[in-house]
């Protein structure tokens, strides 16, 4: 029989992960327990200079690229070598709650901490990244910095983008000292590694701790059109009316019929509807309204489409014109399967209940993911809430999707 040695686990300081999680909560702390920290507002600034200084404590240098982008390296012993990266972002939308992003970013602080406290020197160079503007609540589009960093987005373009005061992102950036170097940007790691908040019910429901997440799930967003005739609502009989709402109505009914049998899944909103003229002594002529769904499999998606676009010949049209034009879709991200396993791994050794599971919300890690490895981590979301003063993930929770990206990076930069 062989025995082998059981290394003795490492775990992080949970009581400190909430504290500093606690402090960074204050930087635009609302009334109501949530936070406001908008990008590259002063709150965000606050945050970052807060950030910078307790990553350069523990010996790391941090640098600035073009999009604002923070990164905070730990040497490892091979230094030319790609690092893995940690990282998620300090920006919340308006109202937020004190997990989406922060918990990511300080995840990576808390790693670092622990390696540092265990004089653990990684054989490759440990990151914590900031990823500049994740929401896109000040300056559209979201996932901004990310998107320029994968060449999705073009970067003039992003410069250009302003606020409701007219500020552009490139005064914004500069105005808060956080306009770096191209050169910085994030070329190339070992892998890009996130740990969010689920912001669903899932695992809570399933009482389960963590999601290894496979992918960030497609979707395709359409526009349903449907044009009638405007007479008066008093005077003209039923038969000879061209009612569009009536129509939309109709149709509603029968995509979500359809939608419904598709898989158990799919996801599909109508999210905005507008009723023109929108006065009630007027018979509707003309109603548009959107229909977005999401699900990982490009055959579902597909299938999805074939059903919208065949509602413009649906019977149930109540005389109207009805057209469905595609505003935009994305493809399925699928995250690395070599992180993926590594992070279920790591799980599995810490025994903590989990699942494989997809993301249906978008998150820098899936832009990342094109040109870096990458994975992510997900932890409970009470009542699936987010985006919301009552965002809350229990410290206990934190604490294990904290552990589990430990046990990952370890296995990743330890021999
Ligand atoms: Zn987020």
């Amino acid at each position: 029989m062989v025995l082998t040695m059981q290394k003795q686990k490492l775990f992080i300081n949970g009581e400190r992960l909430k504290n500093t999680l606690e402090e960074f909560a204050d930087f635009g702390r609302t009334e109501n327990n949530g936070v406001t920290r908008l990008a590259l507002s002063e709150e965000d600034r606050k945050a970052r200079d807060y950030f910078r200084s307790c990553c350069e404590e523990l010996g790391m240098s941090v640098k600035v690229d073009d999009m604002g982008n923070m990164y905070a390296t730990l040497e490892g012993v091979e230094n030319d070598k790609p690092p893995v990266v940690i990282g998620s972002h300090l920006d919340s939308v308006k109202k937020g709650g004190r997990f989406d992003g922060v918990l990511g970013v300080l995840t990576g602080l808390e790693v670092v901490r622990t390696l540092v406290e265990n004089n653990i020197k990684p054989q490759i160079p440990v990151v914590v990244a900031n990823i500049t503007n994740e929401e896109g609540a000040r300056f559209e589009p979201s996932m901004m910095a990310s998107g320029v960093l994968s060449g999705k987005f073009d970067k003039t373009t992003m410069m250009r983008k302003t606020d409701t005061q007219g500020i552009t992102f490139e005064e914004a950036l500069d105005s808060i000292g956080y306009a770096g170097e191209i050169k910085n940007r994030l070329k190339e790691a070992k892998a890009f590694l996130e740990l969010h908040i689920e912001q669903g019910p899932i695992l809570e429901k399933e009482s389960l701790k963590i999601g290894v997440v496979e992918c960030v799930v497609g979707m395709a967003c359409y526009e349903i059109e449907v044009t009638g005739e405007s007479d008066h609502a008093g005077t003209t009989p039923m038969p000879m009316r061209k009612d569009a709402l009536f129509a939309a109505n109709d149709l509603i009914t029968e995509v979500r019929g359809k939608l419904s049998k598709l898989d158990s899944n799919l996801v599909y909103t109508i999210g905005r509807m507008d009723v023109s003229p929108n006065v009630h002594t007027v018979i509707p002529n003309k109603v548009v309204f959107s229909i977005e769904a999401r699900h990982q499999d490009t055959e579902v998606i597909r299938q999805v489409e074939e059903i919208i676009q065949g509602l413009a010949q649906s019977p149930v049209q109540e005389r109207c014109e009805v057209e469905a034009k595609k505003l935009w879709g994305r493809d399925t991200v699928w995250f690395d399967k070599e992180v993926v396993d590594s992070i279920e791994q790591s799980v599995k050794s810490l025994e903590y209940p989990y699942k494989k599971m997809v993301s249906g919300a978008g998150h820098d890690a899936q832009f990342i993911a094109t040109y870096i490895p990458a994975g992510m981590i997900f932890v409970p979301s009470i009542n699936g809430k987010s985006h919301a003063e009552d965002e809350l993930t229990t410290w206990e929770d934190c604490e294990k999707g904290v552990n589990v990206m430990l046990e990952t990076v370890l296995s990743m930069v330890t021999k």
